[in-house]
């Protein structure tokens, strides 16, 4: 059995649904998770905002558009009245009326169950389509199986006991759908696996069921080996290890959420980034396995909106307990940092712009000297770059050489060298190590 998991815009309108109908029941007996339809989740979160505000008018005139694109696409999925269509519109409607009863009151704590209406609307309408075209499909409630506990963390064990027996309940079945994206939390409330979380429940249930692949479907066909917005002749990468897809989620690649590919790590399932468009590309295999034939650099990535935080001091020099100081004052904040430079009298670091930049540096000009260079770009080169694998980070270096560098970090893993520079040098930076690596 395999996990397919299908994003927003796979299942974005009437026609993308009636495609991605036709892709699942050719594939055999698996669970299917969707996302909600693309911009759902974002209107359903202004109409939370608008709600937050006090602003129930706001909240009520977008869910009437909401109400309407939904009736627009129904009609879309089935051209014909019928028992399925007539389904689809109540379930739908119930998804909305849910909504609306919160446009009637005073605004409480509704925001996740709100979120939560965007993945059971296009899983109740893919259901009904399936049931139409005489597929027989099972829709699971990710409410019943998928929890986190008090630290928002996952429960996978939790989650087996659950599904497995749904699953086994109907040995018929040709395709399991659920939701992606919403679960209950510790208190049982509605909750959810935080924005792009629909990646993360794939993932989750492939673990906890142990399934054969994990397959996530775009409309790109697998992970390239540079950004194509800024870049032109990029191609699909074959062959990545769960580190260097990590690297390469968490470093900008959107294709994939970081957070799904740890527990697909763990459990050792294979995760495949496939095409809707193309669905016979063979796109981009992420498993455990090192890779013998394509040695070397793989992909290139960048992560915009990084500051660099130099923080020196003459204490430094022959100290002990600087760096402990130092980054103390980062966890005192809750705010995670991305790379890290030394030298025997400072300290560089970067995080990403949106952290409380002000109150970190006031404390750490208490016992430095502190500068701050915004608008940065860490642009981060990934491969199988074990350290006695010489050469390849002469190569990245030197495709850089007429960009101003700010950073470098290289060691940390065996996976990553990461070049930091000013934002206006990225899409240099990246043509220039395409060029040098790739072509
Ligand atoms: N619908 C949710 C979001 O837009 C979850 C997902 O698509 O993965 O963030
Ligand atoms: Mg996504």
């Amino acid at each position: 059995m395999k996990v397919l998991k299908f994003g927003g815009t796979s299942v974005g309108s009437a026609q993308r649904i009636i495609n991605v109908a036709g892709l699942i029941s050719s594939r055999g007996r698996n669970v299917v998770v969707l996302s909600a339809m693309s911009g759902t989740t974002n209107t359903l979160v202004e109409i939370a905002d608008y709600l937050m505000r006090g602003n129930n008018d706001g909240a009520k005139e977008t869910l009437n558009n909401l109400e309407k694109k939904y009736a627009r696409e129904i009609n879309g999925l089935f051209p014909d009245d019928s028992s399925f269509k007539q389904a689809a519109w109540e379930g739908v409607s119930a998804c909305i009326s849910i909504i609306r009863s919160f446009t009637n009151t005073s605004f409480t704590t509704a925001e996740k169950t709100i979120l939560a209406q965007g993945e059971r609307m296009s899983t109740v309408m893919m259901y009904q389509y399936l049931l139409s075209q005489g597929i027989n499909v099972v829709l699971l409630d990710a409410l019943e199986f998928m929890r986190i506990d008090r630290d928002n963390s996952p429960e996978i064990q939790y989650l087996h006991d659950r599904i497995t027996p749904m699953i086994e309940r109907n040995p018929d079945a040709q395709i399991f759908l659920t939701q992606g994206y919403i679960c209950r939390n510790a208190k049982g409330a509605i909750d959810n696996l935080q924005r792009g979380g629909s990646d993360l429940t794939a993932s989750l249930i492939g673990a906890a069921i142990e399934a054969d692949e994990i397959e996530i479907w775009t409309d790109i066909d697998g992970m390239h080996n540079n950004d194509p917005r800024f870049v032109s002749n990029t191609r699909p990468v074959n062959h990545l290890n769960f580190e260097e897809a990590a690297e390469l989620a968490y470093f900008g690649a959107k294709i994939l959420h970081p957070s799904c590919v740890l527990p697909a790590k763990l459990n050792n399932i294979p995760v495949r980034l496939l095409n809707t468009m193309q669905p016979d590309a063979p796109g981009t295999l992420i498993d455990n396995r090192l890779d013998l034939n394509t040695k070397g650099i793989k992909a290139i990535a960048a992560k915009d909106d990084i500051v660099a935080i130099r923080i020196k001091s003459g204490r430094m020099l022959l100290a002990y307990g600087f760096l402990q100081r130092v980054f103390q004052v980062f966890a005192s904040h809750k705010t995670p940092i991305d790379m890290v430079a030394t030298s025997e009298v400072g300290v560089s670091v970067t995080l990403e712009s949106r952290h409380n930049i002000t109150e970190i540096v006031n404390e750490l000009k208490k016992f430095s000297t502190v500068t701050v260079d915004n608008d940065m770009v860490i642009i981060c080169v990934v491969g199988d770059l074990e350290w006695h694998n010489s050469g390849l980070e002469a190569k990245a270096i030197d495709a850089m050489r007429d960009i101003p560098v700010r950073m470098i970090s290289y060691g940390g893993s065996d996976y990553n060298i990461s070049f930091l520079v000013s934002k206006d040098d990225k899409v240099k930076a990246l043509n220039a190590l395409s060029d040098h690596l790739f072509n």
